[in-house]
């Protein structure tokens, strides 16, 4: 199970559909049959697949079978890779520094997730006039192809 706040921003993705349900009850059920993902990567994963194949709406029924399968792939997933803790996507963070105060990227860093506070403060205190962030990106698990030929 996801947060219902969650879901309601997948919901949202829908929205565009045809056959989206104008009534504020039938957008509920929508929003519960995602909130069955048990997690927000197979909630993101599963809306995007229904986006990229299908132009109207999905009924509730159609997403709780889509989620009940991907939940229990993902558990069998589980099992298998330490790596992403089966979600399918690790998050990766890296200390970008910027030419002056431009956007012009003048070089990007990789760092562990351990290393993120250290990046943060060395960020906030610029040595020179170069500004730095650290920003963070989702990034596909090597196993994700593993699964996705499996399925
Ligand atoms: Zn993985």
């Amino acid at each position: 199970m996801i947060e219902s706040r969650i879901a309601a921003e997948q919901l949202q993705r829908l929205s565009g559909l045809d056959f989206f349900p104008k009534e504020k009850p039938a957008q509920k059920e929508l929003r519960l049959a995602i909130e069955v993902a048990n997690t927000e990567g197979i909630a993101e994963r599963i809306i995007s697949d229904w986006l990229r194949y299908n132009t109207g709406s999905p009924k509730p029924s159609e997403l709780r079978r889509l989620f009940y399968d991907e939940n229990e792939r993902h558990k069998q997933h589980l099992a298998e890779c330490g790596e992403c803790g089966g979600s399918g996507y690790i998050t990766i963070h890296k200390l970008v520094t910027y030419y002056g105060k431009s956007f012009r990227i003048k070089r990007a860093e990789t760092i562990g997730s351990d290393e993120r506070g250290i990046a943060e403060r060395i960020a906030s205190q610029p040595l020179g006039d170069d500004h730095q962030q650290v920003l963070s990106a989702a990034m596909e698990c090597s196993c994700r192809k593993v699964v996705a030929a499996s399925a």
